[in-house]
């Protein structure tokens, strides 16, 4: 048994497959100012034999990744992040227990060496999920933005500090269960100018990370190849080893 960053061989025979993709809809919570996802039929399978629909959406909404290009001028579009940057070991960070305490918190360095304590340490081939537990508040817009009085959003997100430790590491990919990686009530997206100006990419709206364990889980993010995209709409999953029923 090889262990690179958790991962070993890998048996896909009893592998446990966790989807990390909310599902699309039009009610779903946005940022602030984004446009519904919406759908109209072109066909249908009664009159036209097929059926077919046209859909529009913003890049940033839903399960979604975060191009480099998002926060960085020409740096890489979504559809030029390379596909060894889309899979990795899982890494979990689980900072549940925090955020209940205080929904504005930032993931710090200490949370992170907290995981590399019992798992090793961080590295280019690990993807990082931060785990909130704010996906229990999806589909819900008014929990899950969470605004305040004077309509500042509050939820969890991740320091600057820790954006920069992992980089150092190699880190290319930040993962989380909430509508963006800087907290809620940033208005400057420090977080986003700091881990995307230095080549990463992120993953925002992930569903499910309570589902996995803090390491030896692959994760796959596939987002949309759109040209230019300054991110897209992705299907996140992970593979467990050694926990699912056979596939059928
Ligand atoms: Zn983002």
């Amino acid at each position: 048994m090889q262990e690179a960053h958790g991962a070993g061989v890998f048996d896909i025979a009893t592998a446990r497959v966790v989807d990390l993709t909310h599902p699309i809809t039009p009610e779903m919570p946005l940022f602030p100012g984004d446009e519904p996802y919406a759908s109209e039929t072109l066909s249908t399978v009664e009159e036209d034999a097929y059926c077919s629909n046209r859909f529009s959406m913003d890049e940033h909404s839903g399960t979604h990744v975060d191009a480099p290009a998002h926060f960085a001028a020409g740096a890489a579009t979504v559809e030029q992040i390379a596909p060894e940057q889309l899979v990795g070991a899982a890494a979990v960070v689980d900072v549940t227990a925090k955020v209940a305490a205080s929904p504005d918190h930032r993931v710090t360095v200490d949370d992170l060496q907290g995981w590399e304590a019992r798992h090793g340490a961080l590295g280019a081939r690990h993807i990082v999920l931060i785990r909130t537990g704010w996906g229990a508040r999806w589909p819900d817009p008014a929990k899950y933005r969470n605004e305040d009085a004077h309509g500042i959003m509050h939820f969890p997100g991740v320091s600057v500090e820790a954006s920069r430790y992992l980089r150092e590491r190699g880190v290319r990919c930040i993962g989380i269960d909430t509508l963006s990686t800087d907290p809620g009530s940033s208005d400057t997206f420090e977080q986003h100018r700091a881990f995307l100006g230095a080549g990463g990419y992120h993953v925002e709206n992930l569903a499910n990370l309570e589902q996995l364990p803090e390491a030896g889980a692959i994760v796959v993010v596939a987002p949309l190849p759109l040209a230019r995209g300054s991110g897209a709409p992705a299907r996140v999953l992970a593979l467990v080893p050694g926990s699912g029923a056979p596939a059928t």
